[in-house]
Parts: structure tokens; C-alpha cells; sequence
């Protein structure tokens, strides 16, 4: 196993990626601190992981919250060693013009609260306990991170500074604390929208065709599941990443499937 005696926080744990990155860390020897705002999907984790796995009920958007889940760590396992911070929501492609500009603004606040300000909430909550152990964090990005049609404009600029806070962050924290990130391309997921935009209870896999965009148009020809992408999180928490700062480790295949025309909305990916 790669991460025996590890512990780690994960945000976005009870659903999609985070769910597959805290299976993943308790088959490779690690303890999880599994955090979210999904009490339910929480609750069906912690059944199939058992004593590895703690949650925290809670919303990645509350400096409390975030400090409940690092004060989990430490009671529950005694140290904690990884935060992943990757709860995150999707602006399912919303356009500039298609947005009315009330809403706009509204739900800027709320995706910028999740995927930029969760992030950093998580980090300021954490970085005591990793300066500690001598741990790291671990965000994830996006294709959106990197490439245009990944999402609309709150997302894409949501996901291009989450690169920033990786960057600033692995600068800042040098040499205590190593800060890398893994941008994975489309999956379908429970990945849902703003509540400002009515997207509070869609989700990418129940109302974007994403699976067949990554077949049809994705470089490599094939739907990627949350599962394709947890190998590069369990190379970055582990001991094989001690040189690593800073870094990002790009799976979404060169970015968005074929370069989208302006008139093929279809040709988009999440
Ligand atoms: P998901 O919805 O399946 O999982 C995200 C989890 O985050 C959910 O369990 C949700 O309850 C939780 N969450 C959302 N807001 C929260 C909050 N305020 N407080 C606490 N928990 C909250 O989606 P996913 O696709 O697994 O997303 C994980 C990450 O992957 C996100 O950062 C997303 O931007 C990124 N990503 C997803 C895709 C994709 O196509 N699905 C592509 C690239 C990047």
C-alpha cells in the first residue's frame, strides 16, 4: 500500500471524485476524513469504509466547518497528514448572455464560495496540522483550468484561480508544506450548479450527455470515470512526491474534446 499511516481530509467526499479519492486512500492504508454537506451520502461512505473513514457534516464555505473537519483528523486519527480540498459545483456551461445580470452576480458569490473560497478556507484550516507533520494539500482543478468550453465564465475563472491558490500557496508554503493539484477532464458525476441559477439539484450525469461527448470528441476516444483519476492523488500524498511543489498533474487529455464551434454547444465538456 502507498499511503499506509496516512491520514487525510477530503472535501466533496460523498459524492463523484471525492468519494473515489477516499475509497482509493482507505485501500491504500489510509485514514479518511471524509467532509461534506451531503449528510446522507456521508452516511453511505462511512457504512462501506468503516473505522478508516470519520465524517464531518458540513459546508466547505464555513471557516468552522473547516475547522471541525481538521479537529475530526486530529482527534479521530492523531495527525493529519493530506488535505484534498475538491468539493466543487458547475456552472453547466451558462453562457455570458444566456445569464440574467442579477443572477449573475448572486451566483458568482456562490460558485466563487465553493470552488475558490472553500479552498482557501480549507487550506487556512489545515495548514497548522500539516506544517506539523510535514504534510501537503492536493486541489482539484479542472481541463477548465487551462482551456476555454470546459464551463461558462464563473467556472472557468473559478478553475483558472484555483491554479493561482496552488501556485501562491506552494510559494508561500515552501519548504513545510507541498501543494500540488490533478486537473481531470469531463466524468459523470452527481457535479451540480449554483442554487442561484436553479442548477442546485441538476446534475452533470443526469442532464449533459457528457459521457458521449468524451467518447465522440475526447482525444482519447473514451468516457472517463471518477476511478481513472484517484492514481494521480495517491502518487501526490505519498512518499514518491516528496520533490513535488507546485505542480499540476493535467488528466483532462489535452484539455476540452475538439475545440468547440460557437455553433455546436454539443461539442462541450464539463
Ligand atoms: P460531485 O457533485 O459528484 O461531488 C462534489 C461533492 O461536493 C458533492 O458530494 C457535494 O455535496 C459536495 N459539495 C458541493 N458544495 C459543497 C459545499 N459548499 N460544502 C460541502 N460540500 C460541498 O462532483 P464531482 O464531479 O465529483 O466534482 C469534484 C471536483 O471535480 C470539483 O472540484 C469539480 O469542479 C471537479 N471536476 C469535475 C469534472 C466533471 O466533469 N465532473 C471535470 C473536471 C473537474
Amino acid at each position: 500500500p502507498w499511503l499506509q499511516g496516512v491520514c487525510a481530509i477530503v472535501t466533496g467526499a460523498a459524492s463523484g471524485l471525492g468519494r473515489a479519492i477516499s475509497r482509493r486512500f482507505v485501500a491504500e492504508g489510509a485514514c479518511v476524513v471524509a467532509f461534506d454537506r451531503s449528510e446522507s451520502g456521508l452516511a453511505e461512505l462511512k457504512n462501506e469504509l468503516g473505522a478508516a473513514a470519520e465524517t464531518v457534516v458540513g459546508d466547505v464555505t464555513s471557516t468552522a466547518d473547516n475547522r471541525a473537519a481538521v479537529i475530526t483528523a486530529l482527534t479521530t486519527f492523531g495527525s493529519l497528514d493530506v488535505f484534498v480540498g475538491n468539493a466543487g459545483i458547475w456552472d453547466f456551461q451558462r453562457s455570458l448572455e444566456e445569464t440574467d445580470a442579477n443572477e449573475l452576480a448572486t451566483a458568482f458569490d456562490e460558485l466563487f464560495a465553493v470552488n475558490v473560497k472553500g479552498y482557501l478556507l480549507g487550506a487556512r484550516a489545515a495548514v497548522g496540522a500539516l506544517r506539523a507533520s510535514g504534510g501537503s494539500m492536493i486541489f482539484t482543478l479542472s481541463n477548465a483550468s487551462f482551456y476555454p468550453a470546459g464551463g461558462g465564465s464563473l467556472y472557468t475563472a473559478s478553475k483558472h484561480a484555483g491554479l493561482g491558490l496552488v501556485r501562491q500557496l506552494a510559494y508561500e508554503l515552501a519548504p513545510a508544506v507541498r501543494v500540488n493539484a490533478v486537473a481531470p477532464g469531463g466524468m459523470a458525476t452527481g457535479l451540480s450548479g449554483p442554487a442561484a441559477m436553479g442548477l442546485r439539484d441538476e446534475s452533470i450525469s443526469a442532464s449533459f450527455p457528457i459521457d458521449d461527448i468524451m467518447r465522440r470528441h475526447g482525444a482519447l476516444r473514451r468516457a472517463a470515470t471518477p476511478e481513472d483519476y484517484v492514481g494521480a492523488y495517491v502518487l501526490l500524498a505519498s512518499k514518491q512526491s516528496l520533490t513535488a511543489t507546485g505542480s499540476v498533474i493535467d488528466l483532462s487529455s489535452v484539455g476540452t474534446p475538439s475545440r468547440p464551434e460557437k455553433t455546436s454547444p454539443d461539442n462541450r465538456e464539463g
